[in-house]
């Protein structure tokens, strides 16, 4: 019997699809990988293939996507000192585990998975048709990204939960059939992410353009909050505003605690105007997005330290991926 499962250090992988540039609301999701890279051996990658099962007829922009999704993370102030930034892509191991695992998963398995229906039927409505074999095996593949690292956990919304779970009775299934202790069960790691709701309060979403880009520049912010949706019921300044129902109050939540309460107030109360609410709130995201900036002309400037942290990560993620691999096909014999 193979087995190997402590010798690996406490792991941790997480990935995003690149489909285009960064938003406010994905900041907060990078921050918590930025923390969690102090307590895990942290892997993390641009889902490119991913991207792929849905959007196979539109690949032109997948390279710069890519490139922009690295520059947001590092803008964000990700340290590629303290974690592995890697594309899917370019660990080819990626491909041959989701092949070796499609060989023993059960159609039904795949079938089952809540998202896959769901987002079918999305994607129809759009006039899309995304049932093809690669968008079924979705879910296996990111079986495959998981386990190829032996995590012990992976950053997840409840949303993803059916994923993890799918990974976990694999290694299940893997063990039983090859008699091996190869993988560890991933656990989920939840982290309570607040989310930013769009600037104009419905949910943040690429079709609804309610979303500010972390490489947005002064202008495009001041206009995007100028637009911001804010209580319908108030005319005039003097008008007692209803701050729940307000995109600029929630933002203030995000990035200007300290003034929420006395914003609330004055809102309430008819002793501010929405116009110098939204003034102090693009003063503050402007701040908020200064240094983000700096680093990204940084970045930009200098193409050569980009293609470093990539090809140090893509290094360190394919020496992890061929132990594993070694370690998969000395148990299937192959
Ligand atoms: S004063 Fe501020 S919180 Fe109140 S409705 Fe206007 S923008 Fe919203």
């Amino acid at each position: 019997m193979t087995e190997v499962k402590t010798e690996v250090k406490k792991r941790l992988l997480s990935g995003m699809r690149p489909t285009g540039r960064l938003h406010l609301g994905h900041s907060r999701v990078v921050q918590n990988w930025i923390d969690l890279a102090d307590e895990y051996e942290a892997f993390y990658f641009t889902a490119d293939w991913h991207a792929i099962t849905t959007a196979w007829d539109t690949t032109e922009m997948l390279r710069e996507n890519k490139r922009q999704i690295v520059i947001d993370w590092l803008s964000v102030g990700l340290d590629p000192k303290k974690c592995h930034i890697f594309h899917q892509s370019d660990v080819k191991e990626h491909a041959e585990l989701h092949v070796l695992f499609s060989m023993l998963t059960p159609l039904s398995w795949l079938e089952r998975v809540p998202t896959y229906k769901g987002q079918l039927q999305a994607f129809s409505e759009k006039g899309k048709d995304i049932a093809t074999y690669g968008f079924l095996g979705y879910p296996l593949l990111m079986a495959a990204d998981i386990l190829m690292y032996r995590p012990v956990g992976v950053p997840v919304g409840t949303d993803q939960m059916p994923h993890v779970e799918l990974a976990r009775e694999l290694v299940r299934r893997f063990h039983h059939i090859y008699d091996c202790e190869i993988f560890p069960e991933p656990a989920p790691v939840f982290s309570k992410i607040d989310i930013l709701p769009g600037t104009d309060n419905r949910k943040m979403s690429k079709s609804y353009d309610n979303f500010i880009l972390l490489s947005a520049s002064e202008d495009e912010v001041n206009a995007k909050v100028k637009g911001m949706v804010t209580d319908p019921a108030r005319i005039r300044k003097t008008d007692p505003g209803h701050p729940e129902v307000c995109s600029v109050y929630a933002y203030h939540g995000f990035f200007n605690k300290e003034e929420q309460p006395s914003i609330c107030a004055a809102c309430k109360a008819g002793e501010i105007g929405c116009g110098q609410c939204k003034k102090r709130l693009m003063e503050l995201l402007n701040e908020e997005l200064a240094p983000v900036r700096a680093r990204r002309a940084e970045l930009e400037n200098d193409p050569g330290m980009l293609d470093d942290i990539i090809h140090e990560g893509n290094a360190a993620a394919r020496e992890a991926a061929q132990e594993t691999m070694t370690l998969v096909r000395e148990a299937m014999k192959i």
